[in-house]
C-alpha cells in the first residue's frame, strides 16, 4: 500500500493535515513533532506507508539508508551542534503510537522532557 487514508502521517504527506516541514524529497518527509520533547524534535518518515520497522522489506533499503543519512544533515541545518538522539519506537511494547514508520530525532540543549 502506498498510502493509508486513515493514517495521520499519510494525511500530512498528502497535505491534508498541516505540519511544519523541515525537509522533503520524493521518498522522505521530515517535520517538527507536534508535542516536542526537546528544543528540536523532528520526525523523519518515508512517503510510502509502512506501518513500522517490523514491516520493512529489502526493497525499502534505499530510503531506510536515506533516513539515517538525513538525520545528521537535518540536525546541522537546524543548528544542533552538540549531539542528538534518534529513536524508532516499534510495536506495542516499543511504545509506538502512530503506525507509519518514523524516526524521532531530538536535539538542542539539555535538559529534555523525556529520555
Ligand atoms: P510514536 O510514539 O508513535 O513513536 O510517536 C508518534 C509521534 O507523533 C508523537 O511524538 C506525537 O507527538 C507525534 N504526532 C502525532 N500526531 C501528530 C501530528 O498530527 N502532527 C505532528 N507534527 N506530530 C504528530
Ligand atoms: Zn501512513
Amino acid at each position: 500500500m502506498t498510502a493509508d487514508p486513515s493514517c495521520i502521517f499519510c494525511k500530512i504527506i498528502a497535505g491534508q493535515v498541516p505540519s511544519r516541514k523541515a525537509y522533503e524529497d520524493d521518498e522522505l518527509l521530515a517535520f517538527h513533532d507536534i508535542h516536542p520533547w526537546a528544543p528540536v524534535h523532528v520526525l523523519i518518515i518515508p512517503k510510502v506507508h509502512v506501518a513500522s520497522l517490523a514491516d520493512v522489506q529489502p526493497a525499502h533499503e534505499r530510503w531506510l539508508g536515506k533516513m539515517m543519512l538525513l538525520a545528521p544533515k537535518l540536525m546541522k541545518d537546524l543548528g544542533v551542534t552538540n549531539g542528538f538522539r534518534t529513536v524508532i519506537n516499534t510495536g506495542a511494547d516499543g511504545g509506538q503510537e502512530v503506525y507509519h514508520l518514523h524516526m524521532h530525532v531530538y536535539g538542542g540543549p539539555r535538559p529534555w522532557a523525556k529520555g
